[in-house]
């Protein structure tokens, strides 16, 4: 039995205190995790364009801080709460920021993977059990000891600590032979993009694709449509040094829009002789969904949206417009129900079906967390790996 078990940590995090501050390296207390809840160690943790959205605060409604943001890793299980029967101690798991509870109505069926009790909600900063953080502060943002303050929680995850508690439902177990710093990418962006080609838009043999955005959301969309067969995959994104990468994973021309005098759609529409089978929307851009939606057949075209929009704007399209047989539809973690698919998948990428590795573009240290930030907001990086806590044997 771990030492720590019922005790609070107190241990290193990544707090940021305002939007588009700099993120604050300082102790904080862990408290013990509750009735079916989960403490882990992080170990390996990178960051996704979502934590830059929440980052960014662009939406006020979502705003809370200090809070501790983060929802891609891989950690070991310190001590679980009563009731945890999946997991425990010592297990390698992957944190997951869309639970499943395995006992709701959604749960039990198999259109959904929005669990009823513990689905993906950006609003959330509590825990569910008690409405209450089971993190606190030592000191303030200036290292000055301070009355100690409630830590908001983020995406039902928080793993830009050393320590954190999670709802078992968010927890997935890996084989511990694993690959874990790949694992970690299975944790949201892989899953989120390859998901959405195979579960959501059920990309066939021998069909063309387009894909909006490269970052490794898209990219992991390309390459779920080049393991399922896609002929063609054109990857379409405003930073060109994106394209060399995505060759790796199986796209096969590439669009800068910035180089087009006419839209991005009606040149897929020429490439493509009337449009491609599934189009991905992965930047959050209203417009470039609109142009993502129109580059798709009519009649059978299929358009899945996966980027976060944190406009107001609603969804760019006439109604008449779905009268020419093109449908679009949203996905969330790639349509995966973590607990039950996720273990599968990851013994998939363990075979090879799926390339992990190309993703990873940089490792630093968690003390670098704000370049890791910088080198995501300008584009220079895919996924940057950030070493959280030392892993002493295995
Ligand atoms: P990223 O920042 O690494 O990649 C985004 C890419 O889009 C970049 O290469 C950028 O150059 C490109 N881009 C941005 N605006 C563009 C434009 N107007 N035209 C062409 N290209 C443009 O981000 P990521 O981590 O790959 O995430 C992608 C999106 O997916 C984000 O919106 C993120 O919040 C969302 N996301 C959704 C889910 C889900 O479950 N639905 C899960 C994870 C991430
Ligand atoms: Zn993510
Ligand atoms: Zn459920």
């Amino acid at each position: 039995m771990a030492e720590t078990q019922g005790k609070i940590i107190t241990c290193k995090a990544a707090v940021v205190w305002g939007p588009k501050e700099p993120l604050v390296i300082q102790e904080i207390c862990v408290d013990p995790p509750q009735k079916m809840e989960v403490r882990l160690k992080i170990l390996y943790s990178s960051i996704c364009h979502t934590d830059l959205g929440c980052w960014n605060g662009t939406n006020e409604a979502e705003r809370a801080f200090p809070r501790i943001l983060g929802h891609e890793a891989v950690g070991i299980v310190e001590s679980v709460g009563e009731g945890v029967k999946d997991v425990k101690e010592g297990d390698y798991v992957i944190p997951t920021f869309n639970g499943e509870c395995g006992e709701c109505k959604v749960c039990k069926r198999e259109e959904s993977n929005l669990c009823e009790r513990y689905h993906v909600d950006p609003m959330k900063r509590v825990m569910v059990s008690d409405g209450a953080t089971r993190f606190s502060t030592t000191t303030d943002k200036d290292g000055r000891s301070s009355q100690s303050q409630p830590i908001y929680h983020f995406l039902n995850t928080s793993t830009f600590t050393e320590y954190t508690v999670l709802d078992s439902a968010c927890v997935v177990k890996i084989d511990p032979n694993a690959p874990l710093k790949q694992m970690s990418l299975l944790s949201c962006g892989v899953s989120t993009g390859v998901g959405a080609a195979w579960n959501i838009a059920k990309v066939k043999e021998g069909t063309s694709t387009a894909v909006f955005g490269l970052g490794s959301v898209g990219l992991a969309v390309a390459e779920g449509a080049r393991a399922r067969g896609a002929s063609r995959i054109i990857g379409v994104d405003a930073n060109a040094s994106k394209f060399e990468k995505g060759k790796l994973m199986g796209v096969t021309d590439f669009i800068n829009p910035k180089d087009l005098t006419k839209p991005v759609h009606q040149m897929i529409r020429e490439i493509t002789g009337g449009g491609v089978d599934y189009s991905f929307e992965c930047t959050g851009n209203v417009d470039v969904l609109r142009e993502a939606f129109l580059s798709s057949h009519a009649g059978w075209g299929s358009t899945v949206l996966v980027g976060i929009y944190p406009t107001p704007r609603t969804l760019p399209l006439h109604p008449m417009e779905l009268f020419d047989g093109r449908t679009i539809t949203g996905s969330v973690f790639g349509g995966f129900k973590p607990k039950s698919q996720l273990p599968n998948f990851a013994q998939q990428c363990m075979k090879g079906v799926v390339k992990l590795e190309p993703f990873i573009t940089n490792e630093l240290p968690f003390e670098k967390i704000n370049d890791a930030f910088q080198l995501l907001r300008d584009g220079k990086s895919l996924r940057c790996i950030l070493q959280i806590s030392k892993l002493l044997k295995r």
